[in-house]
């Protein structure tokens, strides 16, 4: 049998990227706001259904150069989500700000919005949640709590490429929101992101600190740094394009066969679909309670690897337990999470994931239970 990862890059033909990138050739234009890039973000902004956006190198660069363009004092206290992947927290910290960690839902995983209010103090300046696997945060919310307190608020949105929120594009809600285009995600570029925005002026910052500040030829205006997008990721982001939508559905198959396969059992949840969202079906995880199932998620996730099949603690751990961080930080404050990210594993999943594999994992899975 083949190794299984949790995911695996969704490429276009061979073909179908040499004829894109044959211009280049011609043109010899490789970097720096070349015509791949100008003509990528045209169509991402479509696909997205967003007003602004700017591309950039990576997903973190994103986060770091957003939460950099709104100029915050140093010191400022950013709140945001212990259950995520480092990089939501490094680009706060990256920017000499504080993250104050919330606790997040039981059953969606997002940012708990009753507990947010607790956390303001006169530092605060910010709030910072994630679209975990998929799922929109409570939008709604997080704006009154931001409007009454003058909080901004960015969305970390790597999880959440080409979803709706009741019809509005994921990347319009809160002032800014930051996707992952990396080799791993739903859709990719190989490595890239892009932040999406609401005040022209934030993207004429980011634009600056991803291309060192440069206005014309004789003149730097702002200390940028560089994080632009090179010319064959966003000739791979045009093919992969092209692609997606035909990739989700794809997904959508595995997704439904892994909760007919595994839904319903006792002490293993399964992913659920919000109400009002249009999914992007990038995650698959499940969260397993030991004493009703009768196994623990390490083990499940051994016995899996014994199979030569790598699903992935994710996020395991909080990134407040990370050794770079806790020192700083007591994840015991934020219980649910801790809880969560103890008991959570996302199973492979990937537009080519064959169904029979996604029928040999689930009943890996559902043998640990009677263990
Ligand atoms: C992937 C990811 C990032 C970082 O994106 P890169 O493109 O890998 O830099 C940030 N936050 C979350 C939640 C992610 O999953």
């Amino acid at each position: 049998m083949q190794r299984i990862n949790v995911t695996r890059s969704s490429m276009p033909s061979l073909e179908e990227y040499v004829r894109e990138i044959e211009d280049i050739w011609d043109s010899h234009w490789l970097t720096n706001m070349g015509e791949k890039h100008n003509a990528f973000q045209e169509m991402l902004k479509k696909y997205l259904q967003v007003d602004n956006i700017e591309l950039l190198v990576n997903g973190h660069m994103s986060l770091e150069m957003t939460l950099q363009a709104f100029d915050f004092p140093k010191g400022s206290e950013v709140i945001t989500t212990p259950f995520t992947f480092a990089s939501t927290t490094h680009a706060i910290v990256r920017n000499g700000l504080k993250p104050v960690f919330c606790d997040i839902n039981e059953d969606d995983y997002l940012m708990d919005c009753r507990k947010i209010e607790g956390l303001i103090t006169s530092k605060t300046v910010a709030i910072l949640p994630v679209h975990v696997y998929g799922n929109i945060c409570n939008a709604n919310e997080i704006q009154r709590i931001a409007k009454e307190n003058n909080l901004k608020v960015i969305y970390d949105a790597a999880h959440a490429f080409g979803e709706t929120f009741n019809d509005i594009g994921v990347g319009m809600l809160g002032d800014a929101s930051c996707f992952s285009f990396h080799a791993t995600k739903v859709f990719h570029t190989i490595e890239g992101g892009a932040s999406c925005f609401r005040d022209e002026k934030l993207g004429r910052r980011i634009y600056d600190l991803k291309n060192f500040g440069i206005h014309g030829l004789n003149d730097v205006q702002g200390i940028g740094a560089n994080a632009k997008m090179n010319e064959f990721c966003a000739a791979m982001g045009i093919c992969n394009l092209r692609h997606v939508d035909e990739e989700i559905s794809k997904r959508e198959k595995v997704f439904k066969r892994y909760s007919e396969l595994l839904g319903g059992v006792e002490g293993l949840r399964t992913h659920s679909i919000q109400e009002h969202v249009k999914p992007n079906y990038a995650y698959y995880p499940i969260l397993i309670e030991e004493n009703e199932f009768g196994s623990t998620r390490d083990k499940v996730y051994e016995e899996l690897v014994g199979h030569d099949i790598f699903a992935r603690k994710y996020f395991y751990p909080l990134t407040s337990d990370y050794s770079c961080y806790n020192s700083s930080y007591d994840s015991n404050l934020t219980p649910v999470a801790k809880w969560v990210s103890d008991r959570i594993l996302t199973l492979p999943m990937y537009a080519d994931l064959a169904l029979e594999d996604v029928e040999r994992i689930s009943h890996i899975i559902l043998s640990c239970s009677m263990k």
